[in-house]
């Protein structure tokens, strides 16, 4: 392709997208097709020569969209959103042309700046404390990852690096033998345990799973809005020492998967606080061996850009704590991948995941002038996605970005203030908060059985995403099967929310029905 077909090639695309966007509610929210559809469409090689653009594009419509499911749709209402929007897809464009792998700052100097200056702008319009600002007083600051996952994992390894660097220098003996510290090393990392609890998302046990360290989920209640408590953490960590093991690490959630429950932090920080042996002795904040606290806000944490859920979550607190993570592309309009990690001391990172290679070495690195991203994250190449948060920050302003934010979280609340119009229909198990209610079928009279109200759940869960019109996802609390629905997508209004509660209004009456007869 050259240029001349490039600029032609684009153009189009640019208006194929356009397209797309501007009729994306006449499609059916959830692909239809069958598993394997696209082996039966493709050929089994790739071809020998070039072909034509007019071709590809030809079979990106008819071969590719039918086998999308439109997360941008106004009726995707499952799972989080995955943001995106114009300024972010220009973004993308000038970072797929410039296409380098960054992991120093000598790879690209403009790269690494804007990625520190940028999240530093996040930092701020979340509210977040100083401590995590790169020009902070801590030299902490942030770094964009590829995902949530991602940011747990490498907050867990560099957890686990300061908590056996700490330990082990406490520990040690006068002119004792490289092997014996190894084994001591190797017998201290047996006992290490990470801490999250039931509603945690998956990717805390798969960091500690690929960290190969144990993990334990403490049980959080309805009662306590499934919360972690000071209580709870209390009870957890003096069963740990009953058990012989050593917690290094906390997962804390800001907004969790399932219900968006925030963890009580400074309930967290008084249980870590905690005088005496109640809490099974564990180093106090602040000693060699403490317990690193990483602040899970993947998808509520874009709501901090609202003083009033600033204020609400008491985000001051997380000074306590010794990491962020929130993903601007779930909820903020930055499309995939854009999970802004945060850190309270930059050197964690640094002393845990920097590997030198002499090929890596240059004269500003050597000189210790200036960042280099590989030292803060796990692989070495890095993308250009500082671009497009600058590009969407600056297009909207923070102030558009709160018009968003507030917009998409009162739809949530229409949503369930009609839900709760008709009790005699559902029942909210929890929400309206962050844009996302969850909710079950009703019994008012108490005549159904908790299997048989879950199965009930299931066929107007069923059935309403067969409509085709939304998508929505569930979940299991307490044995009771849930439909959670969520409102943050850009392209949702009001009248989607109206069109939603009609659509499981008609369905829950008919399953009703049919359960009466
Ligand atoms: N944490 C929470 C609270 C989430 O809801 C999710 C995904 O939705 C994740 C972490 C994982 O996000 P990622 O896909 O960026 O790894």
């Amino acid at each position: 392709m050259d240029s001349k077909e490039f600029r032609e090639a684009a153009n189009a695309t640019i208006d194929d997208i356009i397209t797309y966007f501007e009729n994306l509610g006449d499609r059916n929210v959830v692909s239809t097709v069958e598993p394997g559809y696209l082996r039966k469409l493709l050929p089994s090689e790739a071809p020998q020569t070039g072909e034509t653009w007019a071709t590809i594009h030809r079979d990106m419509e008819g071969q590719i969209m039918p086998g999308i499911t439109h997360w941008n749709h106004p009726g995707f209402h499952a799972f989080f959103p995955c943001a995106t929007s114009y300024p972010s897809l220009l973004g993308e464009l000038y970072s797929a042309a410039l296409s380098g792998a960054y992991f120093n700052w000598i790879c690209s100097p403009a790269v690494t700046e804007l990625e520190t200056i940028v999240l530093d702008w996040l930092a701020r319009a979340l509210g977040l404390p100083q401590c995590f600002l790169a020009t902070g007083p801590t030299r902490g600051g942030g770094v964009i990852q590829g995902s949530a996952s991602e940011a747990i994992l490498t907050a867990m390894v560099a957890a686990r690096d300061k908590y056996l660097r700490e330990t082990l220098a406490v520990e040690a003996v006068a002119g004792e033998a490289e092997e014996v510290k190894e084994e001591r090393e190797m017998r201290k990392r047996s006992k290490m345990v990470a801490l999250a609890t039931t509603l945690t998302h998956s990717s805390a046990k798969k960091a500690a799973l690929i960290l190969g360290c144990r993990f334990r989920a403490i049980p959080v209640r309805a009662e306590d809005g499934y919360a972690l408590t000071r209580e709870g953490l209390v009870d957890a960590l003096a069963k740990c020492k009953a058990d012989g093991l050593e917690p290094f690490f906390l997962a804390a959630t800001l907004g969790t998967t399932d219900v968006c429950s925030v963890d009580d932090f400074a309930g967290i920080s008084a249980a870590l606080e905690e005088d005496g042996d109640k809490n099974g002795g564990i180093p106090r904040p602040g000693e060699p061996g403490e317990v690193w606290v990483h602040v899970d806000a993947a998808y509520a944490g874009a709501a901090l850009v609202c003083e009033e859920v600033q204020r609400a979550t008491r985000i001051e607190l997380v000074e306590r704590f010794h990491s962020f993570d929130m993903n601007m592309h779930k909820w903020l309009l930055v499309n995939f991948d854009a999970s802004c990690f945060f850190v309270r001391d930059r050197s964690w990172l640094v002393q845990a995941l920097s590997v030198n290679q002499a090929v890596y070495g240059n004269t500003a690195s050597d000189g210790g002038l200036v960042t280099d991203y590989r030292e803060w994250q796990i692989p070495l190449g890095r993308r250009f996605r500082s671009l497009k948060i600058w590009f969407v920050m600056r297009s909207y302003g923070i102030q558009g970005l709160q018009a968003y934010i507030r917009r998409t979280i009162a739809l949530g609340e229409d949503f369930a203030t009609a839900l709760a119009k008709r009790s005699d229909l559902f029942e909210i198990v929890a929400g309206p908060k962050f844009a996302l209610t969850v909710f079950r079928l009703a019994d008012p009279k108490g005549e159904t059985s908790l299997e048989e109200r879950n199965a009930l759940t299931r066929a107007l869960y069923d059935r309403a995403n067969a409509t085709g019109k939304i998508w929505l996802t569930s979940t299991q609390l307490d044995g009771r099967f849930a439909i959670r629905l969520m409102t943050a997508v850009r392209t949702t209004e009001k009248e989607h929310i109206e069109a939603a509660v009609q659509t499981l209004t008609e369905v829950a009456e008919g399953v009703l029905k049919e359960a009466r007869n």
